[in-house]
């Protein structure tokens, strides 16, 4: 059986701190160590004392996805004592020096209509942490399938893109705990963020799908615990997993709805579901309609015509 213990460990992004899992079989493991910051290196040392475990006695670090708040101290946590940092393939490119993420995303931002003075406002909004760094050695990449295995016990890694192309779950079978990083949260719907295809930059990653691929994946699970990247645990998984289908869903029909007799762009969809956003949450909400425009195009229910280099989108029936 896993022994698995929940650190926070304190990031400066609104969502509050992360959670850091050590797992205290060998070879100990930390999933998501947390942020790269003073603040983020005080909160891991402070979870492992508490765990009785001194930081050269970690292994493996297993990083859900590349965000910085959960995969900034990878590098250090290997510099320092020589971990093993595994991490899924996709998400190599992204924690490599010069990965420029205004540069992956500005085609698409412009596309959907997104004027200059919010552009200049979502650049200006800027990162409080540094882009994080994958070490220069003993990084193992991960194709989803794998299973890592400790001292009484295993987890099984599984591919769960959506809210980043390269996203990973990890699964304990034995307890039937699983570790979610940012794909499901208890009180948050995780955003699906805009992503270029891996294999075609010019093309979006559809972010929808795949989230949706994911969670019915979940459903179909035998699951007693989901141990969350930000926020509690969830222990009544099929009911909280329906419920986020059914948001999704819904959401679904409510695009369908501000399209209705209307040629908008994705960011005038967007500014009808939230006037009021301001900064790096614009990013947010022009991912978020832009994965269901995205989705519903794929399915026939709206169409999109080009008009000076924006997206115009309509419902397919009212053609
Ligand atoms: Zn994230
Ligand atoms: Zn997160």
């Amino acid at each position: 059986m896993l022994d698995i213990r929940k650190i926070y460990v304190p990031t400066p992004y609104q969502v509050g701190p992360v959670n850091c899992y050590l797992i205290m079989n060998r070879p100990f493991t930390l999933v998501d160590p947390g942020p790269e910051s003073a603040e983020g290196r005080e909160g891991l040392l402070a979870g492992l004392s508490d765990a009785g475990v001194r930081p050269d006695e970690i292994e493996r670090v297993i990083i859900t996805h590349w965000h910085a708040d959960h995969c900034g101290l990878a590098s250090w946590l290997s510099e320092q004592w020589g971990v093993q940092v595994y991490v899924h393939r996709l998400e190599k490119p992204k924690l490599t020096p010069g990965y420029d993420k205004h540069a992956e995303r500005l085609p698409f931002l412009l596309e959907a209509g997104v004027p200059s003075s919010d552009l200049e406002e979502m650049l200006n909004d800027r990162d409080p942490l540094p882009n994080p760094l994958l070490p220069l050695t003993r990084v193992n990449l991960l194709e989803g399938g794998e299973t890592l295995a400790f001292t009484g016990g295993a987890l099984q890694v599984m591919h769960m893109p959506g809210h980043s192309t390269g996203h990973i779950c990890l699964y304990d079978a034995e307890s039937k705990i699983f570790l979610a990083g940012d794909f499901i949260l208890a009180h948050i719907t995780p955003n699906p963020f805009i992503a270029a295809r891996p294999e075609d930059p010019n093309q979006r990653v559809q972010t929808l799908a795949q989230y949706l691929t994911g969670l019915n994946i979940m459903k179909d699970m035998d699951i007693s615990l989901i141990l969350t990247g930000h926020g509690e645990n969830i222990s009544d998984c099929p009911a909280v997993i329906a419920k986020v289908l059914d948001h999704r869903y819904k959401r679904m029909d409510v695009f369908s709805g501000i399209l209705e007799g209307a040629v908008l762009s994705t960011y005038q969809v967007m500014r009808i579901m939230y006037p009021g956003i301001r900064g790096f949450d614009i990013l947010l909400g022009i991912s978020e309609v832009l994965a269901y425009m995205d989705y519903l195009e794929a399915r026939g229910k709206v169409s999109h015509e080009v008009q000076d280099g924006v997206s115009l989108y309509r419902l397919s029936s009212s053609k």
